[in-house]
């Protein structure tokens, strides 16, 4: 990484706004779970100050969705912070990905020819292999990105898409751990009253199938704790109910960081 200014902090103003808004949304979080999930903090479009505040108040998970702002925010902030990359992953990209040294986990991955690149260009000075969850297009939607889900009242075709990227991350990627999947989902606009659930249901089962058949396949998945396959879903505006229904992590970024102003942004989460 080239040497970069470190970040300074934002106004105390920002700072106070910043802490008071990451400890309601931490509150709200410790409330719907009785588990400790993983709160990250969504920071696109935000400035590193932001960041810097956040971590003061000693938040350390961090999502960014567009590699270059994220190359760009690492090299000034501390190296502690374990990032995130929850953006749409095109394996072109992969390589600078990969050359991050505190990236945590890569929570969209989709194919074998981006898990590949990951694996192949991830350093061997790296100490810990990078999490990678698979993202599942739980609503059927054509904007949103991520393999069909499996569901558990059918024995899943051997050429399921995600079934095999599964595999290929468990048996062909040394350096990446495959840590579990992740969604999007409908906006909760969209929904219906008692709708609501319903793609944390379809996730909840696609991990349940999953798990079943990565258990039952050749090869060492399933010896050993830690072997379980985590739920990444829930953003600032149903982050509450995800977790009800059993999310191990959520993705909250207007919560903590109000609202995104700048021109050229998709609706939420729809990259
Ligand atoms: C932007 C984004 C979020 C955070 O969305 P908010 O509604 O601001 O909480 C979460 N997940 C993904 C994939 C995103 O792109």
């Amino acid at each position: 990484m080239a040497s970069a200014t470190p970040a300074s902090l934002p106004s105390s103003e920002r700072a106070a706004e910043l802490t008071a808004s990451l400890a309601d949304i931490r509150t709200r979080v410790a409330h719907a779970s009785t588990a400790a999930p993983t709160l990250v903090a969504v920071s696109k479009y935000k400035p590193a100050a932001d960041i810097l505040a956040c971590h003061q108040a000693g938040q350390r998970d961090f999502g960014e969705n567009y590699v270059q702002e994220l190359v760009d925010k690492v090299p000034q902030l501390p190296e502690d912070i374990r990032w995130h990359f929850i953006g749409t992953l095109q394996s072109n990209k992969a390589k600078t990905l990969a050359a991050i040294p505190n990236l945590y986990a890569i929570q969209t991955l989709t194919s074998t020819k981006a898990a590949d690149a990951l694996n192949k260009n991830l350093p061997s000075t790296r100490s810990t292999p990078l999490h990678v969850l698979l993202q599942v297009n739980t609503s059927n939607e054509d904007a949103k990105s991520g393999l069909p889900p499996l569901s558990t009242a059918s024995a899943a075709p051997d050429d399921h898409a995600l079934l095999s990227l599964a595999r290929h991350v468990v048996h062909r990627c040394p350096r990446l751990h495959l840590q579990g999947l992740m969604t999007i989902g409908a906006l909760a606009e969209s929904l219906g009253a008692g709708d609501e659930n319903r793609d944390f249901e379809i996730l909840k089962q696609t991990r349940d199938a999953l798990e079943a058949e990565l258990k039952a396949g050749e090869g060492v998945w399933g010896e050993g704790e830690g072997r379980r396959l985590v739920l990444s879903m829930g953003m600032s505006s149903d982050f509450e109910s995800a977790l009800r229904a059993g999310a191990d992590i959520v993705r909250v970024g207007t919560g903590i960081f109000g609202s995104r102003h700048l021109k050229g942004e998709a609706v939420a989460g729809a990259s």
